[in-house]
């Protein structure tokens, strides 16, 4: 007997740090159109753990523009700065497995120490603290020194064995891929901040998992970020969605758009006179 399976869901996920340029409206553009074309749904999700860089002006951006764009979702949104609660509980079961520990490195000690890089080009982490002894643990902790936890991705890789995971190519509908998984390339990454019982990896597994996300559509400079995700929804107990990586939209220098480097707002192309077409059009969509 065959059994029913569920309407696919996709999602979008910006963080309101900035306005969103042509790189996010390629992003959101091809995942409303692979939830069409399998007959499912796109949420939004806004990514706002870093409460400091978001920004509520941001949000209401995000909603103009994708609406502008001709994109709707259903509501409620689900917004990251409300869930804390729920990535801490995420973040104890994984201290409960004694996968994660305390790091009182800062940010420029790793980078003195550190004699790699991780897959982003950032200072790979060289495992100081993962030997600390539990006294020192317990003293630095009770002493209130900075602190976050990481994750002893090669421990946590060991339990888990072999990870697999499938990507489709454009069409969405293609046959799936099977990718192997190497999280350990990324050394032990933080999973919880100074400050913040969560970091964006641990938030993003925990919610594509609340929300039934079944295919995850992302550019392709989160491939190797996406090992770290299969990884964690495995430790979890979370399942692992089907993944497609869309080609990335590159200025005239060949550089990927950002909003640190200043790329162009949908807003001020707006401004300018763009139209929705306009936007389709410059993106080959
Ligand atoms: N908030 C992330 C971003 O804006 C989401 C990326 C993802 O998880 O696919 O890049």
């Amino acid at each position: 007997m065959s059994q029913k399976s569920s309407s696919p869901i996709f999602r979008f996920a910006p963080s309101p740090n900035g306005l969103l340029h042509l790189g996010h409206a390629f992003s959101a553009l091809v995942t409303w159109r692979a939830a069409k074309v399998l007959a499912g749904t796109a949420l939004l999700r806004i990514e706002d753990i870093d409460t400091e860089r978001c920004k509520p002006e941001f949000v209401d951006a995000i909603y103009n523009d994708l609406h502008w764009l001709g994109l709707d979702w259903p509501s409620p949104v689900m917004v990251q700065s409300e869930r804390f609660d729920s990535y801490a509980a995420a973040g104890n079961h994984l201290r409960d497995a004694d996968l994660l520990y305390p790091c009182f490195c800062t940010r420029s000690e790793v980078a003195a120490l550190a004699t790699d890089s991780d897959p982003d080009g950032a200072p790979l982490y060289p495992g100081t603290c993962r030997h600390l002894h539990r006294g020192e643990q317990i003293e630095r902790l009770q002493r209130g020194d900075p602190v976050q936890f990481r994750l002893d991705t090669k421990a946590a890789a060991a339990r888990t064995g072999m990870l697999t995971y499938s990507v489709v190519g454009p069409l969405i509908t293609d046959r799936p891929q099977i990718r192997y998984a190497r999280p350990e390339r990324w050394g032990d990454v933080v999973l919880q901040r100074k400050g913040t019982p969560t970091s964006y990896h641990l938030s993003v597994v925990v919610d594509d998992a609340a929300q039934a996300i079944t295919h995850i559509t992302r550019g392709r400079d989160m491939e190797p970020a996406t090992d770290l995700h299969v990884l964690l929804q495995m430790l979890l107990g979370l399942p692992t969605p089907i993944y497609h990586f869309h080609r990335l939209i590159l200025d005239d220098d060949g550089k990927k758009l950002s909003k640190s480097r200043g790329s162009p707002s949908l807003a001020s192309l707006r401004d300018a006179g763009w139209t929705p077409d306009d936007v389709r059009r410059a993106l080959s969509l």
